[in-house]
């Protein structure tokens, strides 16, 4: 007697229990989002509404503190914050004017990478030309790996997403005059299915975002002066290394670069080139 009374509670437990996650699912996810998206957060999503940045287009990723935006590049939450606490001075200015994510030269050209435990191999000696690749185009950019995580500027990871199309995604930066803050590769893709060069420039990509860039065939941002417009850059898939879908256009694993003329431009006047 006295066990049935308890298989009874219990089973009435289980069913309780099983009602509650089935009226979970019928809620409205957005409104459960927006009770739980924090202060900072919640200034940058108006922030970036008032930018042209459309609400639906960003979705909210509470463990990366960032707004994952077009797949492959996250906003991050203290971006309005950030821009608020870190008003540059006269010798920053001209740089930090550019663009919403604007990083100080000061910072730029001495950028460290560090290596956390769960990025994919296959991508180390991709990264590093990657890397060689934006320090060789300006006098205002340097990237070098670093082995201390603290003291790292860019920390680079793995997540896992089936359920996108994207390879890889990278912070933008925050605001706080520094480049985006980590890259993550996808591992729920094949990469060992991609050959060396295609992931070479999918880091070069990548990096781009951390450095500030957008994608030139999409219309968010600004369009920096003399280059194409993103009618352009979704014709022709060789325009520019920051299109959405990269391809590999000619580059290889050498010093020798394959920059579009767009890219040139962009980075330019940006940071300057050589
Ligand atoms: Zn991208």
């Amino acid at each position: 007697m006295f066990n049935s009374k308890i298989k009874t509670g219990l089973f009435l437990a289980i069913l309780l229990c099983m009602s509650c996650q089935s009226e979970n699912l019928y809620e409205e996810p957005e409104n459960e989002v927006k009770m739980t998206l924090p202060e900072d957060a919640m200034a940058t999503l108006n922030f970036l509404k008032d930018q042209g940045y459309l609400e639906e287009d960003l979705e909210p990723d509470l463990a990366r503190e960032a707004f994952i935006y077009a797949e492959d590049m996250a906003i991050p939450f203290g971006l309005k914050p950030n821009l608020d606490k870190n008003v540059p001075d006269d010798a920053q200015k001209n740089q930090w004017y550019l663009s919403l994510y604007g990083v100080f030269y000061v910072n730029s050209r001495n950028i460290t990478y560090y290596i956390d435990y769960d990025f994919p191999s296959e991508y180390i000696l991709e990264f590093a030309w990657a890397a060689y690749h934006w320090s060789k185009v300006s006098p205002n950019i340097n990237i070098n790996r670093t082995y201390s995580r603290y003291s790292a500027d860019i920390v680079l990871g793995a997540y896992y997403n089936e359920n996108t199309g994207a390879y890889a995604t990278a912070a933008l930066p925050s605001g706080n005059g520094n480049v985006g803050s980590w890259m993550q590769i996808n591992v729920a893709k094949d990469h060992e299915a991609l050959s060396a060069e295609s992931r070479m420039t999918l880091m070069i990509h990548e990096l781009g975002h951390n450095l500030s860039f957008l994608h030139s065939n999409q219309v968010e941002g600004i369009r920096i002066p003399g280059t194409s417009d993103a009618a352009f850059h979704q014709a022709y898939t060789c325009g520019s290394i920051m299109r959405s879908s990269v391809y590999v256009c000619g580059w290889q694993l050498s010093p020798w670069s394959q920059w579009s003329s767009d890219d040139w431009r962009s980075i330019g006047w940006s940071y300057g080139v050589y």
